[in-house]
């Protein structure tokens, strides 16, 4: 008879908009290659089942991150082994029924973390209930060059990730190579699949058909320093002598409203677009010639995958460091935190040096993995193709089991 439909849960987390954006591909590929032989839920379990610390990670990261220094601290202290394995046994003991209780209400076949906190719970529980072999786990690393060690765990079936450094990294850290692949940071289907020409683009999103495009953002939160590189841009693109614009700007400022909100009330001399979160990110990027970002590997990645060669303005402290010489070093793009240098590199750009350009916009496609979505999501439905016909996973209840590790 036919297959039963296997049960897909993605471990995510809305800090920043880099796991949301990462667990949504993987679904949209499982979906667009297998349809109803697997049903995905993505979730932020702790969000919804668990106490603090745990539930309040969106406002404790965003809390972090702006306070640059505290991040450092919270992301180095936290990276010897022992300190973190401690930490987190004292949290996994006092919530594990709580996870335990999202896991029940999923009863996954397959496990796949997009967050580096999220092996250590749920493979417990796994472990505690004696479904380690009957279900599948995998840790999809969203990090491109540097990433946090809590990301690494001996038990996984597969640890994807984005490129060979951090493989490095892994294998260092005790994960089997036969445990590893290598296929790139998972992006939205949208970005690889659909044909999209920039002019229909710049029809569409109402933009200048002919001026080139820089788009001006800040990673999910809109963070950075995006309203500075805004009015910069705002006099470099515009040409005094001959009074016309030489470019037109886009800005995406994410969750951040404020920043919206400002650059509203501002008065500019080039053609300009101010927008909140986008979903369709896609079509900017595609509508666009080059692109100003802090170094999330998310934006990162997509713009690799559009040809937009990068001005890297900022980085989180830590994950996101490595991801400069990431993108400076393969000539796809260049690093300045000044919003004036910003500024006058995407004027000449678009006037003297549009060789630069496309040279860099060359480099920028040769790194792009736009099928690394894919290639994993194959490589882990032949995980449970191997498993032979996965039968109902048998998730019980086991009310004692938390008093067990004491
Ligand atoms: N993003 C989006 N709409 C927005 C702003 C950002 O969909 O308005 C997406 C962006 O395309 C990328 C992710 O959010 O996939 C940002 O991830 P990144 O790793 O760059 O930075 P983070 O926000 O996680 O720090």
């Amino acid at each position: 008879g036919a297959e039963r439909t296997k049960n897909v849960l993605i471990l995510m987390s809305d800090t920043g908009g880099g796991h949301r954006a990462s667990a949504e591909a993987i679904r949209d590929a499982f979906q667009l290659e297998y349809g109803d032989e697997y049903r995905i839920f993505v979730k932020d379990v702790w969000k919804e089942y668990t106490g603090w610390p745990l539930n309040d990670m969106e406002g404790q990261y965003k809390f972090m991150v702006k306070h640059v220094q505290l991040w450092k601290v919270a992301f180095h202290g936290t990276s010897p082994k022992w300190i973190h394995s401690v930490y987190l046994a004292a949290i996994a003991a006092f919530y594990a029924k709580e996870v335990e209780a999202g896991l029940m209400e999923y009863k996954p076949d397959i496990i796949i973390s997009v967050h580096p906190l999220m092996q250590h719970i749920p493979l417990w529980v796994l472990k505690w209930q004696g479904l380690q072999k009957k279900v599948i786990f995998v840790t999809v690393i969203t990090d491109l060059n540097t990433c946090h060690r809590t990301w690494f765990h001996p038990s996984v079936n597969r640890l994807y990730c984005a490129s060979e450094e951090v493989a490095k990294r892994a294998l260092l850290d005790g994960v089997e190579e036969s445990q590893i692949r290598v296929f790139g940071l998972p992006i939205r289907p949208s970005f690889c699949r659909a044909v999209l020409l920039k002019d229909d683009l710049r029809t569409e999103l109402e933009m200048d058909a002919q001026l080139p495009a820089v788009l001006l953002m800040g990673g999910g939160e809109g963070m950075g320093p995006v309203k500075k590189t805004a009015k910069a841009l705002g006099e470099s693109l515009y040409d005094k002598e001959l009074e016309k614009p030489i470019g037109q700007l886009v800005i995406i400022c994410g969750r951040n409203e404020s920043l919206a909100a400002t650059l509203q009330s501002l008065e500019w001399k080039i053609p300009v677009k101010i927008r909140g979160f986008e979903k369709q990110m896609e079509k900017w990027m595609g509508a666009c010639d080059c692109i100003i970002t802090k170094a999330g590997p998310g934006t990162i990645a997509e713009a690799l995958i559009r040809g937009l060669p990068i001005i890297l303005n900022d980085y989180i402290p830590g994950q996101e460091k490595g991801n400069v010489p990431y993108v400076v070093e393969n000539g796809a793009g260049v690093f300045t935190r000044s919003p004036k240098e910003t500024a006058r590199i995407v004027s000449e750009w678009f006037s003297t040096k549009t060789d630069e350009l496309n040279r860099m916009s060359e480099n920028a496609l040769k790194l792009a993995q736009p099928d690394a979505v894919f290639d994993i999501v194959k490589d882990i439905h032949e995980l449970a193709c191997q498993r032979g016909p996965l039968s109902n996973v048998p998730y019980m209840l086991t009310s004692s089991f938390s008093s067990l590790i004491y």
